[in-house]
């Protein structure tokens, strides 16, 4: 049959390889003239240090299998570098103490007393018993306290990966997912901590090896082919997605992979009502070495995980440090514009890990980053079903049980896909 898929972000890339592998001949359709959708490299300026930057730094975990198999379907494993957890955290003072896997790692993290963190490991053992669907209507903060945990722990620790993990404090996220997150991620098996981190530009992985994996296996790719409309054909034609252009690209099965709003309009749904979490990223690069480790997280700062690009990538620069910086759902740093942020931002950095000059920065402001996966969201994320038989739903955004990830993006193309089969 043929089958249309509507976006080319990660989910509309998984949908539309397992349609490939149930024998489909697929045709995705993406607005944008790249593919990868929220996992962008951002357009190349002059002076920009190579590579060029990122929207954002993008960490998947070794949890994440969906995710790390579609990079080995689409050639892009050796793109992705693999760490067993390590986070340096530095605090007010610029101490430095990580935060590794496993309960002995835990008891040498110094930026709690040691009874705190043997509150963090019995909190620990009470979320693995904890189911998380059952805990949507409450923040995880609210779960950690009733656990026993303080503000301070919460700070100091949880929130230093609870926070980029759900785009929001404990304090504002749904218990669900926090617990989903703690259970999966730390909790899990041997690995499922690890840090994976790509080592390329996001580009060339989510767009160029994409187009190219997808090319291969005959898909056709359109770029800068927004669909306007989803128009049901009736008896005397098929059904098809109209693009902007008036051009019908008719098909029998069709997977919607887009953000919420726009995907409830084409399907002629009401809004599920999900609210955006921005990420601001400012990537920045100093006249000297600022930074010891690959990354790290600042304990009360906005510059809450900065990330050595230069080496990451296998580019430092020959003078310096090319650095990004991630400051996950905040958002008031989207009001502070222009060459403010860098102000504020390289101001944090210089303030903890001492003096440097800057001499060259670059902002990405992304205002939707992700659905803001606060108390009640689980009832807003919907499921592959549509009112259309022929036609899924697709989206880091539905409902997957995983934050909204690539690797939930993934997940959920691939369940739309099986939906229709
Ligand atoms: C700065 C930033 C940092 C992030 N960090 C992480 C991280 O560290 N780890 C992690 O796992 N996740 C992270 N995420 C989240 C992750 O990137 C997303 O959840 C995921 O990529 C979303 O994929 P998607 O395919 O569901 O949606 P999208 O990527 O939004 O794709 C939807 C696509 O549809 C296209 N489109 C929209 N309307 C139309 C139309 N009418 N017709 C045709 N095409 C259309 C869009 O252009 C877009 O390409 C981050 C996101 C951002 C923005």
């Amino acid at each position: 049959m043929r089958a249309v898929v509507v976006g080319g972000g990660l989910a509309g890339a998984s949908a539309a390889l397992e349609l490939v592998r149930q024998g489909h001949t697929v045709t995705l359709l993406e607005a944008r003239p790249t593919l990868g959708g929220a996992v962008q490299t951002l357009p190349e300026r002059d002076g920009d240090p190579p590579p060029p930057p990122d929207n954002g730094q993008h960490v998947a975990l070794g949890c994440c299998a969906a995710y790390l198999s579609f990079a080995e379907e689409i050639g892009q494993s050796a793109a992705l570098q693999r760490r067993p957890l390590w986070l340096p955290v530095y605090d007010e003072a610029g101490r430095m103490s990580a935060i590794g896997a496993g309960p002995l790692a835990l008891l040498r993290y110094r930026h709690i007393t040691l009874r705190e963190r043997i509150q963090v490991a019995r909190a620990s053992l009470a979320i693995g018993k904890l189911d998380p669907a059952a805990h949507d209507d409450e923040s995880f903060g609210a779960v950690l306290r009733r656990l026993g945990t303080s503000s301070r722990v919460i700070d100091r620790f949880w929130d230093v990966f609870v926070r980029p993990a759900l785009n929001l404090p404990s304090d504002e996220a749904s218990a669900a997912l926090g617990i989903f997150t703690v259970k999966t991620a730390l909790l899990g098996p041997r690995g499922a901590s690890d840090l994976v981190l790509p080592v390329q530009p996001l580009g060339a992985i989510h767009h160029t090896a994409t187009q190219q994996a997808l090319a291969a296996r005959g898909v056709t790719v359109r770029l800068g082919a927004r669909v306007a409309e989803l128009a049901a054909g009736g008896a005397a034609a098929a059904d098809a997605a109209v693009l902007d252009s008036g051009e019908r690209v008719e098909g029998e099965l069709f997977v919607v992979a887009l953000p919420p709003a726009e995907g409830a309009r084409l399907l002629g749904e009401p809004d599920p009502g999900l609210e955006d979490s921005p990420i601001v990223s400012v990537h920045l690069q100093f006249d000297r070495e600022l930074l010891g480790p690959p990354l790290a997280a600042l304990l009360g700062s906005q510059a809450q995980w900065v990330f050595d690009r230069g080496r990451i990538t296998g580019h430092p620069p020959a003078r310096g440090q090319y650095l990004t910086v991630v400051a996950s759902g905040v958002p008031e740093l989207l009001d502070v514009r222009g060459r403010n942020v860098v102000d504020l931002i390289a101001g944090e950095l210089t303030a903890r890990l001492g003096p440097a000059e800057l001499l060259w920065s670059r902002v990405s402001r992304e205002p939707r980053a992700t659905f803001a996966c606060r108390p009640g969201s689980a009832a807003r994320r919907l499921g592959p079903a549509t009112g259309r038989p022929n036609v899924a739903r697709a989206g880091s955004w539905t409902a997957t049980g995983w934050p909204a990830t690539m690797e939930s993006a993934i997940i959920s193309g691939r369940v739309a896909a099986s939906y229709l089969a």
